[in-house]
Parts: C-alpha cells; sequence; structure tokens
C-alpha cells in the first residue's frame, strides 16, 4: 500500500459512489468493509435456486445519471415491472394507499373517515407549526384515519408512537390526497394509481447487488476489514486483526453512532449525541414455497397489532429467476430499536410465527409445501426521526467536519434515503476530497 490514500469505508452504494466519482477523476481509492460480502445494505444472497435481498430492493430512481449506471451493471438485463402495493387491515386487502381506496371497508369507518377529512381540511392548520408526526396526521387526515392505518403502521415500522417523532422525514412517502380523490376511492373499487413509486427497475439474474457488479470489479475493495480505531491527528485507522493504515482522505459511510465511539479524543457531548441517535433493526423471514401465484403485490403494508409482519414483498416477482421454476418466494420484515423496542429473540425464533400469520391472512395454505426458511438480521435499518435527531445529528456532523472525516450515506447522513440517493451521497463525498485536493495544490 502506498504511504498516503484515499479510504473509503463501507462497500455499499455510497462507498462504491465515492469510489465512481474518484475514479471518473483519475483518483484511486481503497474501500475497507468489515462483511464478507459487498454491496452492504443491497447486498443479494442466493442458496439452493432461491435469492433474497437485504430487505425489498427495487429501483424507482428518476435520476438519469444512476439509471444509466445500474443498466450498465447489468448489460442492460433487468427487468421493468409496474408497482402493485396494497395494504392488509382486519381481513380487508386495501389498494394503497388506503386514504384514496376506502371502498368495501366498514361504512361507519369510512363515513367518519369523510367527516373528519373535511373538519380537518377546514381548520386549514399552518403545516409549518408542527412539531410532531402524530400533529400532522390529525391535520392532514382527521383522527380517525391517522389512528386507524398510518399510526398502527408507525408503530410497527417505526417501533415508536407518532407523538415522539418528527416530520422532516416524510417527504412524498405519505400521499396528501383532495377530497374528491377521498370520495371517490370510497365509493369505487377502481381509483387511479397515486404512489410515488408507479413502476421500477430489478436485474434478470442475481438480485439487487447484481447492479453494482461493474462497480465491483473497477475498485479497490478489502472484505472482512473492520474498522476499530480513527485517530484524526496523525490520519490512521486501525482494523480488527491490527492492521493499521495511513490515509491522505478519510470517507465513511459507517453509521453514526458506529463511527464516532472509534475516534480518538472524542468530547463527551458528540460522544453522547451520536449515542442517542437512533436506528430500527429488522429481523427478516425469508419464505420459499411450491406455487408462484401468492398475491397480486410486489409488497403489501401490515396494519394489525395480532400479525407480527410489517410488510411482505414476493422476490420472485421481481425477478422469475429468484425462485427454483414454478415457486413462490416470501420476504417478512419485523422491525425493533434498542431504546424503543428492543430484539429480545434469536431471528430464527420469528419463523414458525410468520408462517403461522401468513396462513392467518391467506397467503401461505393448507396443501402449500414450504420449501425453504431463513432469517436475517438488519443491524441498521431505518433511521428514527426522534424529537432531538435533527439536534443530535448536526453535533455529530459539525464534529466530524472539523475532523476533516467525509461522511455520506444512508447512515453517515443519517438520513432516510433510497440506494440512488446513497449512491449521489457518496459522490458528493468524493467530490469534496477533489475539492480539497485541488484547494492543497494551488
Ligand atoms: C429494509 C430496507 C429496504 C429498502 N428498500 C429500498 C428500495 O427498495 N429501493 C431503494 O432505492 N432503497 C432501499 N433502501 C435503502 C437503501 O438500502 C440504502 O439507501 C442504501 O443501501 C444505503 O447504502 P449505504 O452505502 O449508505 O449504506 P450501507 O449499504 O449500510 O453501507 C455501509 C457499509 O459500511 C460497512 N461498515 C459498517 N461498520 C463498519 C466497520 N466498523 N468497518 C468496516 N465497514 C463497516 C457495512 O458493512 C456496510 O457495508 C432500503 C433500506 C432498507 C433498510
Amino acid at each position: 500500500m502506498k504511504e498516503k490514500e484515499i479510504i473509503i469505508i463501507g462497500c455499499g452504494m455510497s462507498g462504491l459512489g465515492a469510489a465512481h466519482q474518484l475514479r471518473e477523476n483519475g483518483l484511486e481509492s481503497k474501500i475497507f468493509d468489515k462483511q464478507p460480502y459487498f454491496g452492504g445494505q443491497t447486498a443479494s444472497f442466493t442458496k439452493d435456486g432461491w435469492t433474497f435481498d437485504i430487505g425489498p430492493h427495487i429501483s424507482f430512481s428518476k435520476d438519469d445519471t444512476i439509471k444509466a449506471l445500474l443498466a450498465d451493471g447489468v448489460d442492460g438485463k433487468f427487468l421493468e415491472i409496474k408497482a402493485g402495493v396494497n395494504n392488509y387491515w382486519q381481513g380487508h386487502w386495501i389498494k394503497h394507499p388506503a386514504q384514496v381506496n376506502l371502498h368495501g371497508l366498514p361504512s361507519d369507518l369510512v363515513t367518519t373517515i369523510i367527516i373528519e377529512f373535511i373538519e380537518a381540511s377546514k381548520k386549514n392548520t399552518d403545516k409549518s407549526k408542527i412539531k410532531t408526526f402524530k400533529e400532522w396526521l390529525y391535520a392532514s387526515f382527521g383522527e380517525t384515519f391517522a389512528e386507524t392505518f398510518p399510526m398502527k403502521y408507525g408503530i410497527k415500522f417505526h417501533t415508536v408512537h407518532a407523538d415522539k417523532m418528527s416530520i422532516e422525514w416524510l417527504g412524498p412517502r405519505l400521499y396528501q390526497p383532495k377530497m374528491k380523490e377521498i370520495v371517490y376511492g370510497a365509493v369505487s373499487p377502481q381509483s387511479p394509481d397515486v404512489h410515488y413509486i408507479s413502476d421500477f427497475r430489478y436485474p434478470e439474474e442475481g438480485g439487487y447487488v447484481s447492479f453494482l457488479q461493474k462497480f465491483k470489479q473497477k475498485s479497490d475493495i478489502s472484505l472482512n476489514s473492520k474498522v476499530i480505531n480513527i485517530n484524526p491527528e496523525d490520519k490512521k485507522v486501525t482494523f480488527e486483526d491490527g492492521k493499521v493504515v495511513n490515509y491522505e482522505h478519510l470517507i465513511s459511510s459507517m453509521p453514526l453512532p458506529v463511527i464516532i465511539p472509534m475516534i480518538k479524543g472524542v468530547p463527551d457531548n458528540v460522544l453522547k449525541a451520536s449515542q442517542e441517535l437512533t436506528c430500527s433493526n429488522c429481523v427478516l423471514v425469508n419464505i420459499g414455497i411450491d406455487r408462484a401465484d401468492i398475491l397480486d403485490a410486489v409488497w403489501t403494508y401490515f396494519y394489525d397489532e395480532d400479525i407480527i409482519f410489517t410488510r411482505l414483498n414476493f422476490p420472485h416477482v421481481q425477478s422469475p429467476n429468484n425462485v427454483p421454476e414454478g415457486c413462490g418466494s416470501i420476504q417478512a420484515e419485523i422491525y425493533f430499536s434498542d431504546k424503543y423496542k428492543p430484539l429480545e429473540q434469536k431471528p430464527e425464533e420469528f419463523v414458525d410465527r410468520t408462517i403461522a400469520d401468513l396462513r392467518k391472512c391467506g397467503l401461505i395454505k393448507e396443501n402449500d409445501k414450504i420449501l425453504y426458511k431463513e432469517t436475517r438480521h438488519i443491524e441498521y435499518a431505518n433511521v428514527i426521526f426522534d424529537l432531538d435527531t435533527k439536534k443530535n445529528t448536526k453535533i455529530v456532523h459539525d464534529y466530524l467536519d472539523e475532523k476533516d472525516i467525509e461522511y455520506c450515506g444512508r447512515y453517515g447522513e443519517w438520513a432516510y434515503i433510497w440506494t440512488d440517493q446513497s449512491f449521489r451521497s457518496g459522490m458528493n463525498a468524493g467530490k469534496k476530497v477533489l475539492r480539497k485536493l485541488e484547494k492543497n495544490n494551488k
């Protein structure tokens, strides 16, 4: 190894994005990742003909540059699929989003939701003054819809009550309908599609990670390389196996609560802020069965407390090559968080309950043969935006800026961002390094 280098920690979307940006400008970098596989959160695993990603992963990017890079990654061999999304609530299958698809739900509930939506619209609350997710939901939809759907789902997904969450993460995630759309969806079973994801791309073979194969070939990646210590004064990174690497510039996509305690001399207030940042973790239960006609949807949200999983996706719908011929697959997500809902069981202990709940909602039938079962644990899943997240993230980011460490990606920015945004975030970190090098060379 050369004496001083550009080091990137993490070979997920953002680490690869940073390396890509540097390479495009004629600079080499070296990527290290603690895992034995590449791709980070976008890795895919195939065993006995069954392919599962780490949680549902599809590319719905509108970013033409990223779309072209991913398409090139699979030499144009990807599928383009319409995003069929639905919801399950108390035995009803409801097209997504529920607020404009109330048709078929109990009449009393639909009537109350419509009346409260009108009342909430009349109040015309100034949303710029709203602080919590709960207030935002009440102002947008009225109490009954908020409490029956998004707040129930929110507890299962974010693990925390809506009154403890801020709203800076929302973006296009919750559709805000016009009155006419709500009424139309209540009286008609055929509502127009309004979900923010209309269609998506997915590789024909090998799962989502196939999109990244070319980046893997072009990058200098060391796997099984866990960083345990960073000394920003001497510009040294120490690995678990004792190896020490000098760097000139350092880009990290590690989660903020992971990187901060590693930094030599970190002040107590920064350490405290990093430890108050909270993320959900997720148990994935992957199931394979002997038929493919499971459900006419790519993914489904579950609201009921007595159903263990929060969301299901069906990898064989993303690509038929994700399963042995004629089979179907289901991936269930069950969320936890250290702060609000600690995981107290081993992932494999969730398999039987998941299968029982799949039977309860009719997705696995009596005669179906279960051909495949496995579990996986996602250590860092979705950032939880509680009321102190913004303040604590700023403290941590300011400190990293002071120590000249670039941060990127979903867990470096500490943001609710998708694969394309994570790749861009890595590219931006690469650009910052380029600007510094340019300045130093003047
Ligand atoms: C359940 C779920 C579903 C999602 N679905 C979609 C989707 O459908 N479409 C979409 O576009 N996006 C989706 N996303 C978001 C997407 O996964 C992320 O935006 C993206 O993968 C984040 O990439 P990253 O490089 O920022 O982070 P990561 O992929 O997490 O990369 C960080 C890397 O750092 C490494 N690392 C951590 N600590 C150390 C250490 N001490 N030493 C060395 N290496 C270390 C990790 O091993 C990891 O590889 C989803 C996310 C989740 C959780």
